[in-house]
């Protein structure tokens, strides 16, 4: 069953040329096609990636009722509320080496952290609070089932540890590796295919010809890709000509999962990218009311997604973390990602702004004298100052209404994907 993107055009307030940025990324999501291959990988293997199927837990965790501290185990029923109460030890509780005989009635077991309680026992208390005195341990009141972790408390038999559709995380593993699991199910990872479109471009080693620039967002958008771990095919630049362009898409769209291309999709360059392909796909251009990054293609060229991001350098990072990263996501079948959160902090600067757009500008955070979180923009916003994204570690957004605002003014802003400094 083939969705069909161009349905979006019938929609009431559908207008390509002032899309708001949450209702692209709305439509966006309507259509994507999840892969479902799977693959079984060793859990150490399986860091990072999507899970496929449910974890489930084939025991109780903890497995048995256990002590939570160093002490006494006993039964709570032989405490006397308002004295203390003399017990005859029996023995001792080592974690790995469990007490083997039953705690009858006015009997303790010294008992170690992690230990199994044994039978009969049901109740714990601290060392320091009591006294030995040879097989005889003095012990103060504390209440029924008190220091003891039961079992399956942390995880009940036959419960989904973990669902499918999560990204496997360090945690997971400790959790997957205590429940005796070595291997687990994950989706196959993405291919993705990317290539840069322009005549002035050229790849990196070699020289520059007279107006020639060097194709920077090969390498952004490489470096973008492989922190969301997908499978990449980097396909180069390719020149602006109907016939290299259209072979690109085609042979992109033949081994990829998705397709994504820098340049191209601006008013004056749209024309016969647009026929192509419309030719070989389903394809939208939008003008997205945001700024950096305003023009954005997105659709399909046979069954592979495909997102035709703007060609400058600062645009192309900005679109890509504002809507392909989360299509990417979804795409790889993760359920549980939200769009990176907004937090609020002051601005140290004036921000220049016009109403009428979703601005992302580049901002530094610092922590200031006093203790607080402030931001800071990077300067110069241009759409081709990349520098700008070298600098930054999180984008200041600035709603559509929003005008010039004074230093000191609250502004959202998002730390951006895989910044690690
Ligand atoms: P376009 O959207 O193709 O009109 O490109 C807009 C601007 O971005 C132009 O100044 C291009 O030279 C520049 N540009 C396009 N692609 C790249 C690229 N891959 N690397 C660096 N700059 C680019
Ligand atoms: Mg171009």
């Amino acid at each position: 069953m083939t969705k069909t993107i161009n349905s979006i055009t019938q929609e009431n307030d559908y207008d390509p040329n002032s899309m708001p940025v949450d209702k692209a990324r709305e439509y966006i999501q309507k259509f994507l096609n999840p892969v479902t291959g799977k693959e079984r990988l060793a859990i150490r293997d399986a860091l990072s990636r999507v899970l496929a199927e449910d974890v489930i837990s084939p025991v109780n965790v903890p497995q048995h009722d256990n002590s939570a501290m160093d002490g006494y185990a006993f039964r709570g029923g032989d405490l006397n509320e308002n004295n203390k109460t003399s017990l005859t030890v029996v023995g001792t509780a080592f974690a790995g080496q469990p007490f083997k005989g039953t705690v009858e009635k006015g009997q303790a077991v010294r008992i170690m952290t992690g230990a199994v309680i044994p039978d009969g026992a049901d109740t714990v208390i601290m060392q320091e609070r009591t006294e030995r005195n040879e097989d005889q341990v003095t012990v103060e009141f504390v209440p029924l089932g008190a220091n003891t972790r039961k079992a399956g408390e942390d995880l009940k038999q036959g419960a989904a540890a973990i669902t499918a559709g999560s990204v496997i995380r360090p945690a997971d593993l400790g959790m997957i590796a205590s429940l005796g699991i070595t291997e687990v199910s994950v989706y196959r990872k993405l291919r993705v295919a990317f290539f840069s479109t322009g005549d002035e471009l050229v790849g990196v080693g070699n020289p520059l010809g007279e107006g020639q620039i060097y194709d920077s967002n090969r390498y952004t958008i490489f470096g973008m890709l492989s922190e969301l771990g997908c499978e990449l095919i980097d396909m180069g630049v390719i020149k602006d000509t109907p016939e290299d362009v259209e072979t690109a898409f085609q042979s992109a769209a033949d081994i990829a999962d998705v397709v994504i291309t820098s340049g191209g999709v601006s008013v004056g360059e749209a024309d016969f990218v647009k026929q192509i392909l419309d030719k070989l796909g389903e394809v939208l251009f939008w003008k997205i009311a945001m700024k950096p990054g305003r023009p954005l293609a997105f659709g399909k060229i046979r069954n592979a997604n495909f997102f035709g991001l703007p060609g400058n350098p600062v645009a192309v990072m900005v679109t890509f973390y504002q809507f392909v990263q989360s299509a990417l996501k979804t795409i790889q079948g993760q359920k549980y990602f939200k769009q990176t959160p907004t937090f609020k902090v002051k601005c140290t600067e004036p921000i220049k702004k016009a109403p009428g757009r979703t601005e992302f500008q580049r901002g530094v955070l610092t922590t200031s004298a006093n203790g607080e979180l402030t931001v800071r923009t990077t300067g110069n916003q241009g759409s081709g100052i990349l520098s700008s994204m070298s600098e930054a570690d999180c984008f200041i957004v600035l709603p559509t209404d929003v005008g010039r605002l004074e230093a000191g003014a609250m502004v959202e802003v998002q730390l951006m994907g895989g910044v690690s400094r």
